[in-house]
């Protein structure tokens, strides 16, 4: 299973994969981070797909195309907001994947990478965000054995590293 699940570093953007994962925020209409980059690399046709959709509560997903991105699709997940842990965000972390990995398998797709949800503005700790994302994936390999790769983009190489010594630990 261990074999499906490539971590890389850089651009979400320019993976080419069924789908990429945006951590937007709740309007789904664009904002910083990944999400700014996500939406200036569409173009304007994905910002007028997301206002029909009438934004998406913390912890669910929606999909769009992907239009001028390499990527076929875009899965927009909106991430906890960290408040110290004890407000139910890694719950509703774990949603986020599991949500994004349903919306995969019902709409018949193969391959898609993750940035670190929550873990920029939002304030998610990295270690603690990365381990559910890893634990989320090793259930959804379990779960959809069509599922042939998950690819997890990490922005900076010190986050590279924590997705990695994590990996060793939930991929036993
Ligand atoms: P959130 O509001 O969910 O915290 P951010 O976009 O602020 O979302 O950050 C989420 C993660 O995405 C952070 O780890 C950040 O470093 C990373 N990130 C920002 N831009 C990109 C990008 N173009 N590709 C991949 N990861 C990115």
């Amino acid at each position: 299973m261990r074999e499906k699940v490539d971590i890389v570093q850089g651009d979400i953007t320019k993976v080419a994969v069924d789908a990429i994962v945006n951590a937007a925020n709740s309007s789904l209409l664009g904002g910083g981070g990944v999400d700014g980059a996500i939406h200036r690399a569409t173009g304007p046709e994905l910002l007028a797909e997301c206002r029909a959709l009438g934004g998406c509560p913390t912890g669910a997903a929606k999909i769009t195309k992907g239009y001028r991105l390499p990527a076929r699709h875009v899965i927009h997940t909106v991430g906890p907001v960290w408040h110290g842990g004890g407000s139910g965000e890694a719950e509703q972390l774990r949603s986020c994947y599991r949500n994004c990995f349903r919306l995969a398998h019902e709409n018949g797709l193969t391959g898609i990478a993750f940035p670190a949800i929550s873990t920029g503005v939002y304030g998610y700790p990295k270690g603690p965000a990365c381990r559910i994302a890893l634990e989320e994936a090793k259930a959804a390999l379990a779960s959809y054995p069509e599922l042939g790769k998950i690819i997890f983009v990490a922005f900076s190489a010190e986050d590279a590293e924590t997705y990695r010594e994590t990996m060793q630990e939930v991929f036993l």
